[in-house]
């Protein structure tokens, strides 16, 4: 994790007051970007410009697909089970074969293993998967939980499995339970549970519940008008929801427009942008998209037939694609910064099929860097067991018949693993368990230019900003720039040397 800002380069002929931003409101680069050649902002909304309140949210989403579990027929005693906001972490993968919740790294090794809530040790863990690999491509069996919405859905499953396995009423098989003459799969649980949950999306039960009570479900924050205020200044703005129009309506109302003072006239949300597009349907809107419509602002109904017309400002539209914003807006996707949270619909797709510039927010970034502050010295003692692992090895070649007995020292390593994993939280951290990294910061790495914990905190740099990415040197790279110093263990830290001699 060892990003670089330049305003922690000190130039010492620059007579200017260095301005010191802290760890929660830096924006963190990947690959170096010039802000100044940026011609247009698109934002996501949900997770992104409207920020949920955690764990109110999680657990409302949670409540209500618990709710609908049971009254489509799962037994009542799931009822007794809330969410609880310590157990999942995001990017975790669920194995709808054994009902096991996995924690892999970005070619499918196993990290962490869960069944319910036992968490299996590594001869458990090769019982199920002999390699301590998941061929995750196999998206029939494999289920990754990409976005802050499935939480509430990764943590009923474990509770179901954690039901299920302990209640005697059932027998487990490898496979589900049996109960009398009724077999229940792990898959089939699996699928009421998208079920439930696409239940309390597509009848709008969680949306209705999230108006209800603005202020306990959605953060509120001056900024963001301040924000897109400035960015209108220098590019085109526009904003892009999977959200339909009521919904998108009610939360940029609530964030942009009860922050006027009373007695100004009051500004439309929909006036801080060049382009509103709602029911994008993300990612097929960075492929071929669907037919794009206009909506009645009135009555929130959709005009019928294609829209064909100019850009209308302040007009919103439904649907259409990734090519026709550009169309619309006249600008190229390379002058495109994207804002989202969603690492596959908002990120992966809108680089890989349309070299959008992309901005991840990723809301745990705040809890990543406090725990990653507070317990750096786990950190320090585990890359010093992996150098000291290396230089036992250095200077054995072919002929060498010694073997090292490193036991005590991989024992070591892994309670240090464990316990900084249980600093994030049980499932451990979004980016990474010990000194390996998670598919999830893999995509994060590959896919997101810049990353943030919140779209806000591009206010702390000036639109003409030059972000520039770390230098990553290969192994070899490194080995050759340091060979003459490979021997002292403080320089190898220094190089990431750690990463070479693991590989
Ligand atoms: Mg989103």
């Amino acid at each position: 994790m060892d990003q670089m800002d330049t305003s922690d380069v000190s130039v010492t002929s620059t007579p200017e007051p260095k301005v010191r931003r802290g760890f929660d409101q830096k924006v963190f680069v990947n690959r170096s970007l010039t802000l100044e050649n940026i011609k247009c902002y698109g934002f996501d909304m949900d997770y992104t410009m409207a920020m949920y309140k955690s764990p109110d949210y999680e657990s409302l989403g949670f409540e209500l697909i618990r709710d609908r579990m049971v009254s489509v027929g799962y037994p009542h005693e799931l009822l007794r089970y809330t969410y609880d906001p310590s157990f999942p972490t995001r990017g975790l993968v669920i194995d709808t074969t054994y009902g096991n919740l996995l924690k892999v790294d970005s070619n499918g090794n196993i990290l962490i293993c869960s069944h319910g809530f036992s968490f299996l040790k590594g001869e458990d863990i090769q019982a199920y998967y002999p390699n301590k690999f998941i061929q995750r491509g196999n998206t029939d069996r494999y289920y990754i939980l990409n976005t802050l919405f499935n939480l509430s859905e990764t943590y009923l499953y474990t509770c179901l499995v954690d039901f299920f396995t302990r209640c005697t009423r059932y027998t487990n098989l490898p496979t589900g339970y049996q109960h009398g003459d009724l077999f229940m799969s792990y898959r089939s649980m699996f699928q009421d549970v998208r079920d439930a949950m696409d239940f309390i999306h597509d009848t709008g039960t969680l949306k209705e519940r999230t108006i209800k009570n603005l202020d306990k479900y959605v953060v509120k924050d001056p900024n963001l008008t301040v924000l897109l205020n400035r960015i209108k200044e220098v590019a085109k703005v526009f904003l892009a929801t999977n959200s339909d129009y009521n919904y998108t309506e009610a939360i940029m109302k609530y964030l942009l427009e009860s922050n006027i003072k009373t007695g100004k006239p009051k500004k439309s949300w929909r006036s801080f942008f060049d382009l509103v597009v709602v029911d994008t349907r993300k990612p097929l809107f960075f492929a071929e998209g669907t037919v794009l419509r206009q909506v009645d602002t009135d009555t929130g109904k959709l005009r019928i037939g294609t829209y064909t017309g100019d850009l209308a400002h302040g007009t919103v539209y439904s649907g259409g694609s990734s090519d026709i914003v550009c169309d619309l807006l006249k600008v190229k996707g390379m002058d495109i910064l994207y804002v989202g949270d969603h690492i596959f619909g908002d990120i992966l797709k809108s680089k890989k099929r349309q070299g959008w510039k992309t901005f991840l927010v990723v809301p745990e970034l705040t809890k990543e860097l406090q725990v990653w502050e507070d317990k750096k010295n786990l950190f320090e003692e585990l890359k010093h067991l992996d150098i000291f692992l290396a230089d036992l090895y250095k200077h054995m070649d072919s002929g060498s018949k010694e073997c090292p007995d490193i036991s005590t020292i991989q024992m070591r390593m892994n309670v240090l693993t464990y316990r900084m994993d249980m600093s994030y939280g049980q499932m451990g951290s979004l980016l990474r368990s010990g000194s390996r990294q998670t598919l999830f910061a893999s995509q994060l790495m590959r896919y997101a230019d810049l990353y943030s914990s919140t779209c806000l905190n591009l206010l702390h740099y000036p639109f003409n900003y030059l972000f520039i990415a770390p230098p990553v040197l290969m192994p070899h790279e490194a080995m050759s720039q340091n060979s003459a110093e490979f021997a002292s263990s403080d320089l190898a830290l220094k190089n990431n040397i750690v990463t070479m001699n693991r590989n």
